[in-house]
């Protein structure tokens, strides 16, 4: 069984791990790139939503690599996301692709379902199991937390390029690292390059929280880098969405004390107190739980997310009850970098101005479509 999974940020770096960890050799797919995106994109619904049509690139390009069984997955609630793998496995089959496809559903939903595709996919024993969900839970959060500084890092850097250099090579060799200590002391020693960077004292920074549909939030590629680009631009980037805190929250029943969504849900309340699918609570909760700490917020999502687009209806009005900006991007196939580098850059530019040069009248909500 030579098994494969859809990229998403870094959980290549968890999947693999555990997946080894299970006695299973894994096919990580090729990082995306336009090539993945246009595979995807010929062979899927055009209206299916972005993560569809890439997660099916990244399939057909680890097939092409020898991958035999699909892990990915599944999901439940209003949103579309709880047919993805049906419809992927039936494109995969017309395309004549002969494979299996394990749709691990979320724990906290079908627990029982999930233990029986587990004990399916394990070619190990128990305690090798457990210990590669172990390990590959301290390579997240080490991960996480060093995304964090990176965030804080990128806009007063005196060169930057410097911590993304740092935190590329902390990414290799974690992948490596076959124990928690080696973990701990490969996160340790990256911790302590980073802090010796030099940084500018005192620069302007402004700061901005990123939220939306999880897909868009972590993946560089469809969102452009826009962490990246905004770091640039001299933003603080908040990111209240992270993997570590996914994990907890479904997979370990928010048992670890680390922060979680729950918080976030009962902000939102107000505003819209039930399930709406994917992360569409969480986008407006998040919103509010950061209004004292950032200057402006950015919800990302995939075009026509519907999830998204009944939290884009409530953040109109926090960020009036707050006077937070508040600005929407959509991506699909079509979106161009340069064009989101301009919305960024006339967002960003009038946030600094309110605050730093005290132009009032540059206080508006700036919603986009
Ligand atoms: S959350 Fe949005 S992008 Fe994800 S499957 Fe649902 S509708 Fe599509």
């Amino acid at each position: 069984m030579k098994v494969t999974f859809p990229h998403m940020g870094h959980f290549h770096i968890t999947g693999k791990t555990i997946f080894e960890g299970f006695g299973l050799d894994v096919v990580v797919p090729p990082p995306c790139t336009k090539k993945t995106l246009n595979i995807g994109t010929k062979y899927s619904p055009e209206s299916a939503c972005l993560p569809l049509k890439i997660n099916l690139g990244n399939y057909i390009e680890a097939i092409e690599l020898g991958a035999d069984t699909i892990i990915m997955g599944g999901g439940v609630g209003p949103c579309r996301f709880g047919y993805y793998a049906e419809i992927q496995r039936e494109i995969l089959e017309d395309l004549g692709y002969n494979l299996e496809m394990v749709v691990l559903e979320p724990p906290d939903v079908h627990l029982g379902e999930v233990w029986d595709k587990v004990k399916y996919l394990m070619r190990s024993t128990w305690t090798q199991s457990l210990k590669s969900i172990h390990l590959a839970w301290h390579k997240t959060y080490a991960i996480d937390q060093l995304e964090m500084e990176l965030h804080r890092l990128r806009p007063r850097e005196i060169n930057f390029g410097d911590a993304d250099n740092i935190f590329k090579h902390f990414l290799i060799e974690i992948e490596s690292c076959s124990t928690k200590n080696q973990v701990k002391k490969t996160a340790d020693y990256y911790k302590g390059e980073l802090s010796g960077i030099p940084l500018y004292k005192g620069k302007p920074v402004i700061k901005v929280a990123i939220v939306g549909e999880i897909y868009t939030v972590l993946e560089p590629f469809v969102n452009f880098d826009m962490e990246k680009i905004l770091g640039r631009l001299g933003v603080e980037v908040y990111r209240p969405l992270f993997l570590s805190q996914w994990i907890n929250d479904h997979l370990f029943g928010g048992l670890l004390p680390i922060k979680g969504s729950k918080k976030a849900k009962k902000l939102a309340s107000p505003y819209l107190n039930y399930f709406v699918g994917g992360h569409g609570r969480e986008t407006v909760g998040h919103a509010v739980e950061l209004k004292d700490k950032v200057d402006g917020v950015i919800q990302i999502a995939p075009l026509t997310c519907m999830p998204e687009i009944v939290a884009q209806t409530l953040l109109f009005k926090v960020s009036e009850d707050f006077g937070l900006p508040i600005m929407t991007i959509y991506v699909d196939e079509q979106t161009g970098k340069a064009g989101l580098t301009t919305r960024l850059e006339a967002f960003t530019d009038m946030i600094y101005r309110n605050k730093f040069l005290g132009k009032k009248e540059e206080i508006v909500t700036c919603m986009g479509i």
